[in-house]
């Protein structure tokens, strides 16, 4: 028998197969080992990741989802295996997740990121991150998405409180100034974009709201602006927006309104809104606002242009006389600019020279004789001429200037006096009264101003008496009171300016420490020769010497008026009657020739 035999090579190349054969076997089932690890590995992950996790088909259903998923929406791994995307997304979102997928599909990227809202099974919007991944076979054809998905609900809502935050008044909840700004600026665009399209803006601020924080406290002046702020909000549309600025300041939106009228009923049914008291902490309140209304067809390019003219013209409806609305029209910013160039030459006025004091006398009615002036103000201005104090006086008043002002002017008043009375020994000795503003009460240093004024001129106080005007009592009755106080103890005297005009608060007379009352000018002109209308300038000097005060009635300019003053025992008199304010020099010659009346 013949042996074949194999040659040694086939040999080895038949064991060199199966040793191949076994060792593919062996790979392969360390392969497949490994697949069978790595998916252990990747159902571990997947179930047990922190984020949600999601597997899903082109079709949005859901395949596999793990626990923290299910936690996040409430519902059971059941539940949302029978659910898709869409059913269970924002509806605002969906739509966008959706075009996103579709794209992912067709094109090279292999993932796409977006914060998508979800809403749970309770009902809640859940905010997430969701980062999808289109998963491919060996070929590279889309087979799935893998969805991870992180809840931010948490850092969306402190997000959201934060952004609030930023753009609300914290006290009111209402909008700040810049969500106002960022409202206004849209209608704005709005109506350059539009035409026909109209909106207001309504600027508001509440009147001596300082009194009300002054006398009744911050705490309660605070609840005061939260109910003001919510009665506002009741009185616009709830498209309209509503802001504070600050302090006492509130602005409102009207969008999309038809005429000015509509703004007008706005402002009209605030007052409405506003006239009711208000009940806090025991105390019943009133409030009261003046309003300016600026429209946008005046044709404004930016945001803040409209606002500052809504702000010009509550400004003015405030110097009208409060509580009362007015609508921007152009010649309102004419007066702001004229009256920014009078604020400019007013701060050089006292440094160049400018200011004069005038002298009007006061006569004493009983005596007939001349009792002494009343310093008042001008302003020599170099082109305009001749300045009334009622046109510079509030302007000073306003940017501070009334205090090197009516410092300048108490010295050289008091100056004066003391010269006239060394010049003229025979007369009695002249009195010389001068007008104190609100804004010089609030000097610390004003005490101490008016002694070293009284030690450098060397008039006695005795001779100086300072007006003052009841709102300015009113307003800081405790801190006036106590400088007066400290004024007396140097024999100061102190009176009451233009009576009746301010608070006409009779009640409150005795709880201010002065010695005399000036009646205004308008109840001594009404009064007729008859006697007719004499009646309050009657009640105001029987009260005041009731009170231990003596009278001088201002604006005499007829002799009956004068007739019947003396009949009413009023002790002094001022007015165009004796003399109108007279310079310096004039005054001098007045005290030379006075006479007898
Ligand atoms: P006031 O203190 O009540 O001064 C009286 C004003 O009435 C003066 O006006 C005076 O010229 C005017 N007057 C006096 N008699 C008559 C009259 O018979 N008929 C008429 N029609 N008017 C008369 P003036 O000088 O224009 O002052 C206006 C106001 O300006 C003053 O009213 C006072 O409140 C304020 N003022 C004037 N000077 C000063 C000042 O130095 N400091 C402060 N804070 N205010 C001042
Ligand atoms: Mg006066
Ligand atoms: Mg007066």
């Amino acid at each position: 028998m013949r042996v074949r035999a194999f040659p040694v090579r086939d040999v080895m190349g038949k064991v060199n197969r199966f040793v191949g054969i076994a060792e593919d076997i062996t790979n392969r089932r360390d392969a497949e080992e490994a697949v069978r690890k790595s998916e252990e590995q990747f159902r571990l992950t997947f179930e047990m990741a922190p984020i949600g996790m999601a597997i899903s088909t082109f079709k949005g259903r859901f395949t596999r989802v793990n626990q923290a998923l299910c936690d996040a929406l409430a519902y059971s791994q059941a539940e949302l295996l029978e659910l898709s995307f869409a059913e269970i997304s924002h509806p605002d979102d969906w739509e966008i997740h959706h075009n996103l997928e579709q794209k992912l599909v067709n094109s090279q990227e292999t993932s796409f990121q977006i914060e998508k809202r979800f809403i749970a099974k309770t009902g809640l919007v859940v905010d997430t991150l969701l980062k999808v991944v289109v998963v491919c076979d060996a070929q590279g054809k889309p087979l799935h998405f893998n969805n991870q998905i992180v809840d931010i609900t948490e850092r969306k809502s402190m997000e959201q409180q934060l952004l609030h935050d930023a753009l609300h008044d914290t006290l009111t909840g209402l909008p700040n100034r810049a969500l106002f700004m960022d409202r206004l600026a849209q209608q704005l665009k709005r109506s350059q974009n539009q035409s026909g399209y109209l909106f207001a803006v309504l600027f508001l601020d509440l009147d001596r709201f300082k009194v009300v924080n002054d006398s009744v406290g911050h705490l309660v002046g605070d609840k005061l602006l939260i109910e003001i702020a919510r009665r506002l909000q009741k009185s616009i549309a709830p498209t309209d927006t509503v802001a504070r600025l600050g302090g006492d300041e509130f602005t409102i939106l009207l969008e999309n309104i038809s005429s000015k009228s509509e703004a007008i009923l706005v402002a009209e049914s605030i007052y409405q809104t506003l006239s009711f008291s208000f009940h806090i902490d025991g105390y019943e309140l009133f409030s009261t606002a003046s309003i300016g209304i600026a429209l946008s067809s005046q044709g404004y390019e930016k945001p803040e242009e409209i606002l500052r003219d809504a702000d010009l013209t509550m400004y003015s409806a405030k110097e009208q006389g409060k509580a009362r609305y007015e609508v921007f029209d152009r010649s309102l910013r004419d007066r702001a600019l004229q009256r920014l160039e009078l604020e400019t030459d007013l701060r050089r006025a006292l440094d160049r020279g400018e200011f004069e004091v005038y002298y009007q006398p006061i006569t004493s009615l009983s005596l007939g004789v001349l009792s002494g002036f009343e310093a008042l103000a001008r302003w020599n201005h170099p082109t305009k001429g001749a300045i009334g104090p009622g046109d510079f006086i509030p302007v000073c008043e306003e940017t501070g200037l009334i205090v090197p002002l009516g410092n300048w002017l108490l010295k050289e008043a008091c100056q004066a006096t003391r010269s006239w009375q060394l010049k003229y020994p025979e007369h009695p000795p002249i009195k010389m009264s001068v007008n104190l503003s609100g804004q010089q009460f609030r000097e610390e240093q004003l005490v101490d101003e008016i002694k070293s004024i009284l030690a450098e001129t060397g008039l006695s106080g005795k001779f100086l008496k300072l007006e003052i005007t009841e709102s300015i009592l009113i307003e800081n009755l405790e801190t006036v009171t106590e400088i007066i106080l400290k004024l007396r103890k140097q024999e100061i005297q102190f009176s009451i300016d233009d009576f009746g005009t301010g608070y006409s608060s009779l009640s409150y007379l005795h709880r201010f420490p002065v010695d005399t009352i000036k009646i205004d000018r308008s109840f001594v002109s009404q009064m007729q020769s008859n006697g007719d209308n004499s009646a309050i300038v009657k009640a105001i000097i029987t009260l005041a010497h009731m009170l231990d005060m003596d009278v001088i009635a201002e604006g005499i300019e007829t002799t009956s008026q004068l007739a019947q003053l003396k009949l009413l025992q009023c002790e002094y008199g001022q007015g165009f009657f004796f003399s109108k304010p007279l310079s310096k020099q004039n005054a001098e010659a007045f005290i030379a020739n006075s006479r007898q009346w």
